[in-house]
């Protein structure tokens, strides 16, 4: 990477980034920052490379990009003894491996990433946490700083929260906090109102297209397709790339529960469709994406909009779907993010999927049947 232009290889949020480039200028960087938006638009590469700017013993703020330091940084193999895992775990992982487990090896940071994902219900634990922490007030071994890299920072137990808190009323000179999440709101306020947070948004379908021609060699035709499928979302055009066709059909699975589930209004079929989605162990926010974006082009194809507008333009022909009302596709769009909401909030995956359908079979009150 060039020494020169800071976050130059990342696509997109170009407030943010100037905001963060002006900071790194002039040395007025927090100690503790968050990176919140959805998954899957490059919070934590440009996390991997802030890293790399603050870490290099270059010192003005500036990856050299050549010294062992910036290559030691790397998001698929981690191994910079400066820098600071600390991510959701399994309860039973944090038992088996007291405070002083060795780090992973050299971890690859967007498996982790995707992996915290599909276990929603997996946290912080408090043992991990007090253990990566107290590793901040050590000396730096390379360069000037230490930095603890959170990943997925709304999964916080109470506890590894309080013990993050503490940190920051008094942190260590030399230590950085980089958290990383989908949902600032869903952090305490107390945790928000220390650390200075940078928004990173869904990017737009033509700069999604773009990387997906550079990166993938696809032709840009089926590039602006995925891009489109993406919802702006970099992670998930990589992932439809290498997997459309698993992609078309869960949409395709989808598509029918929700319509089956719809027809017959019935408790009973909102049940059953629930059971539906959670046989297949899936990602159930993935799901619960596919869901909205099912609802949307629903929304757009009943008001005439034209089939490339649509997530999906084969979604213009799709017999399965529902044809939802404005109103009722709208109340719908937030009961589904509210189920991903959920979900964050580790309410137990049958719960969150039973009473999303038990909801989105009914029509929302104030639109009664008339057609
Ligand atoms: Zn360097």
């Amino acid at each position: 990477m060039s020494g020169r232009t800071r976050f130059a290889g990342l696509l997109g949020h170009h407030r943010t980034l100037q905001a963060l480039t002006r900071a790194l200028d002039e040395n007025r960087l927090s100690p503790a920052l968050i990176f919140h938006g959805p998954a899957g638009v490059g919070k934590l590469t440009a996390a991997a490379e802030l890293a790399r700017h603050l870490l290099c013993p270059s010192g003005d703020g500036r990856a050299c990009g050549a010294c062992d330091s910036c290559r030691r940084v790397n998001p698929g193999s981690l191994l910079h003894p400066d820098l600071g895992l600390l991510y959701p775990k399994r309860k039973e992982d944090a038992s088996e491996k007291a405070a002083g487990e060795a780090p992973l090896a050299a971890p690859d940071l967007h498996s982790i990433q995707d992996e915290a994902r599909k276990n929603a219900s997996w946290r912080i634990l408090a043992d991990p946490a007090r253990e990566r922490l107290s590793q901040l007030f050590l000396s730096p071994s390379m360069g000037r700083r230490r930095i603890l890299l959170v990943l997925a920072a709304e999964r916080l137990q109470e506890e590894s929260g309080n013990a993050l808190l503490k940190v920051l009323e008094e942190p260590p000179p030399t230590a950085v906090l980089l958290l990383l999440c989908e949902n600032l709101t869903a952090l305490l306020p107390t945790l928000r109102s220390r650390c200075q947070a940078f928004r990173f948004g869904t990017l737009s379908r033509e700069d999604v297209a773009r990387l997906l021609i550079s990166e993938s060699g696809l032709p840009p035709a089926q590039a602006r397709v995925l891009a489109s499928l993406s919802g702006g979302r970099i992670g998930r055009a990589l992932a439809l790339a290498r997997d459309a066709a698993g992609y078309r059909e869960r949409r395709a699975e989808l598509s029918r529960v929700l319509g089956e589930a719809h027809e017959l209004g019935t408790a009973a079929a909102a049940l059953s469709a629930a059971a539906e989605i959670q046989a297949k162990d899936g990602d159930t926010l993935e799901d619960l994406a596919i869901l909205s974006d099912l609802i949307r082009d629903s929304m757009l194809r009943g008001c005439g909009c034209p089939p490339r507008l649509l997530t999906d333009p084969a979604t213009a022909s799709d017999k399965t779907l529902p044809a939802f009302k404005p109103q009722e596709a709208a109340a719908h769009l937030v009961r589904v993010e509210r189920a991903r909401e959920d979900l964050r909030r580790y309410v137990n995956r049958q719960l969150a999927l039973e009473s999303l359908f038990l909801d989105l079979v009914k029509s929302p009150p104030g639109l009664g049947s008339v057609d």
